[in-house]
């Protein structure tokens, strides 16, 4: 009766090529180091697949409203900043 795809392992294996060797990775571009860390950010060894390990889906979502909120955040602080 399993005739469809969608098996939702709770394993780190890679959702997009199923490779077991995936790694979480600590520093990005986007998130510095606290980022990653928040939004479970894995890496898959065999073909560069970045997922969130947690819901094993893409990121792309969680770092564009992290990018957002760390955005406001600074701006909110700088403007703190500037009328003090
Ligand atoms: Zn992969």
């Amino acid at each position: 009766m399993t005739d469809h795809l969608n098996d939702i392992s709770p394993d780190s294996s890679c959702p997009q090529c199923g490779s077991p060797f995936t790694e979480p990775v600590k520093v990005t571009w986007w998130g510095g180091l606290l980022g990653p860390k928040l939004l479970h950010h894995t890496k898959c060894s065999e073909c560069k697949y970045r997922f969130n390990s947690k819901t094993r889906q893409s990121n792309t979502t969680g770092i564009i409203i992290y990018s957002v909120v760390i955005f406001i955040v600074v701006f909110a602080v700088f403007y703190i900043l500037r009328r003090g």
